[in-house]
């Protein structure tokens, strides 16, 4: 008898199982939907491996390796806490007051360099809503918190 891995895929609250004949094809085919769905952040896909136990996968592999290097900004903690920080600042510059409404392109800016202060890079009173004018206005070195 043929021994299948059976994968379950779960997006919020809808869950589908599949089966695959390797486990190769079955991490294969998790990638390609995670990198689909890549957008999503409840989103999860799990498998028993004979050889390594229970698997579960919340991101692309290649999104687990931009966390460490340049693209920090491709990544979905990122554009989670991003999109968290324009409802908790109401989607307003800190500075002049401009919203999307008034024509303004707003920037979610660190307060303190993500260069120098790393830790802070993915912490939300580290982060200050900028429209692009006063972004702009601001010197990467220099440490202003407008608020
Ligand atoms: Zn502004």
């Amino acid at each position: 008898m043929e021994r299948l891995f059976s994968v379950t895929f779960r997006l919020g609250d809808s869950i589908r199982t599949k089966h695959y004949k390797t486990e190769k094809s079955a991490l294969r085919n998790i990638n390609k939907w995670l990198l689909k769905h890549r957008e999503e952040v409840d989103i999860n896909a799990s498998f028993f491996s004979g050889s390594q136990g229970h698997l579960s996968f919340n991101a692309p592999a290649e999104d687990l390796q931009t966390d460490q290097t340049v693209d920090f900004y491709k990544t979905k903690a990122w554009r989670a806490l991003r999109l968290q920080a324009l409802e908790y600042y109401e989607r307003r510059c800190v500075c002049c007051g401009a919203t999307p409404k008034s024509g303004a392109v707003l920037h979610v800016d660190h307060i303190k360099p993500r260069c120098r202060y790393p830790e802070l890079a993915l912490d939300i009173d580290n982060l200050q809503i900028l429209c692009e004018a006063c972004n702009l206005g601001k010197m990467a070195n220099v440490e202003i918190d407008w608020r």
